[in-house]
């Protein structure tokens, strides 16, 4: 069978290029190995947000008695906390089979291997295999969670991202390696739960790559929620044992933990794939270079989403695979980095895009800031959610917003208009201009631009 475009991998990547390139009328075949949705609805995304809502539910009804709700005797079921998850996740798989199917994809469950540049091999799971031709091939194999293996990963002691969320009992204690964004959001999560919950992180600080005020102020409500961080050390050593394990760190210090979650990066899906064969280049740690156009070295080979190791979230993966689908129907269209916002579902959210503070002092660009705190905001504090800010980056002769970052309740949701604003242009008095509805929490990315230029009502 000849396609115009093979994908392999249907993750949020491989199965958004999909739908696109046979909405501009080619002949597209997905190769997915597992379970439509990749990573981020089966392992990642989708499962932890159900997890967190869970969580959101929880924290809310305990504090109820201070809305004047008792809500006393709260038994939390942790099977069905972690089936919950399960459902939603099924119901967006079949979401894409039905989507993928409407576009007229053809779907392939299978293991694929490019033979040439225009062949791929398909090993079926019943043993079975098929080769079909493909003008167009996209590479979207996505990542796995990396594991050291002197830790001792086994998959129910010693977890990754994959085996956490497959736990059918609570543990009672669980050390986490790793404060970047995946190992904050399952520390969020069971620590709600209650229970007990370590960080350690190699670096100075959790989230380390984010705003440092905001950083520091995560670092602060971790441990207000109990969370045990430390900070500026390695493991040195991991010992099994009967009752979990005994982890220790570099400082000297011992650290007993029912289980352990190892949270310290992804490594590319790209072994195996026959890009050696067909003279793809690959990274020194196995990831695809791209050009903007989303095309390899290999002109009619694409890459899109992890494997491309640009930034490793769904939405990139999705906007990438929409540029090669529409390159390889004859537009002409390039992929752009500069707007991208990032969501971080901790607890509080943390929500950024475009540049830093920091950044811009490592780039040597002069920039102006304002900040508006959640605390002068008469929604959040309706809310009881006074945690955060929202502060903007701005340049100080065009006035444009360069950067955005918000710490607080809905921050995943209020980064969307700065990411709009910043897409178009805007200047933080455009932003200031706009009216915003009262009482919103939205208001205070407006007074964040107000108070760039030192007029902010509020404070
Ligand atoms: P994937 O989603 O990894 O999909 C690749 C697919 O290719 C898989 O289904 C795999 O089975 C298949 N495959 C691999 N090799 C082959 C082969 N040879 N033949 C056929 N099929 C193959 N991102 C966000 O934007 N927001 C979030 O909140 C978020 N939360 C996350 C939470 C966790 C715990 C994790 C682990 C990740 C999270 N991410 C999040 C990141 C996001 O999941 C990834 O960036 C995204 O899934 C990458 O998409 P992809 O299409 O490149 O690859």
């Amino acid at each position: 069978m000849a396609y115009k475009t093979v994908i392999l991998g249907g993750g949020p990547g491989g199965y958004v290029a999909a739908i696109r390139a046979a909405q501009l009328g080619a002949k597209v075949l997905v190769v997915e190995k597992d379970r439509l949705g990749g990573t981020c609805l089966n392992r990642g995304c989708i499962p932890t947000k159900a997890l967190v809502s869970g969580t959101e539910l929880l924290r809310a009804l305990n504090r109820g008695a201070e809305f004047g709700i008792n809500a006393d005797n709260l038994v939390t079921d942790f099977s069905r906390f972690m089936g919950r998850k399960d459902e939603v996740v099924q119901r967006l798989v079949t979401g894409i089979n039905y989507l993928l199917k409407k576009n007229k994809v053809g779907i392939v469950k299978g293991t694929g291997k490019l033979l040439s540049p225009n062949t791929v091999h398909i090993a079926k799971e019943d043993g079975s295999s098929e080769q079909v031709k493909a003008e167009n091939i996209i590479i979207a194999t996505g990542s796995r969670p990396a594991v050291n293996p002197s830790w001792g990963y086994d998959g129910t002691t010693v977890l990754t991202s994959d085996e956490i969320l497959n736990l059918t009992e609570q543990p009672k204690s669980l050390l986490i390696i790793g404060g970047g964004v995946i190992g904050c959001e399952f520390a969020c999560i069971f620590a709600q739960l209650g229970t007990e919950v370590t960080i350690v992180e190699i670096m100075p600080s959790i989230l380390g790559t984010i705003d440092k005020e905001a950083a520091r102020l995560m670092q602060t409500l971790f441990k207000k929620q109990g969370i045990s961080l430390k900070t500026g050390t390695g493991i040195r050593k991991v010992i099994k044992g009967q009752e979990g394990l005994t982890v220790t760190l570099e400082t000297g210090e011992e650290i007993r933990a029912e289980k352990m979650l190892v949270s310290v990066g992804r490594a590319f899906n790209t072994e195996g794939i026959g890009l050696d064969t067909i003279g793809v280049e690959t990274g020194p740690r196995g990831e695809i270079p791209v050009n903007s156009r989303m095309q390899t070295g290999t002109g009619n080979i694409y890459a899109i989403g992890d494997v491309t190791n640009k930034i490793q979230l769904a939405h990139v993966a999705s906007a990438q695979g929409i540029i090669a689908a529409e390159n390889i129907m004859g537009k002409d269209t390039e992929m752009d980095y500069t707007v991208v916002p990032n969501c971080i579902f901790t607890y509080p959210e943390v929500a950024l895009v475009g540049i830093t503070g920091q950044m811009a002092t490592e780039q040597g660009i002069t920039v102006k800031q304002g900040k508006f705190p959640f605390m002068a905001s008469g929604r959040a504090l309706a809310a009881g959610q006074a945690e955060g800010f929202v502060k903007i980056i701005t340049d100080p002769v065009t006035d444009k917003i360069l950067g955005v970052t918000i710490v607080g309740s809905h921050a995943s949701d209020l980064i969307a208009e700065a990411a709009l604003a910043m897409k178009l242009g805007a200047t933080a008095q455009q932003l200031a201009g706009t009216i915003h509805a009262h009482p919103t929490l939205a208001e205070a990315v407006m007074e964040a631009a107000e108070a760039v230029h030192g007029i902010s009502i509020h404070i």
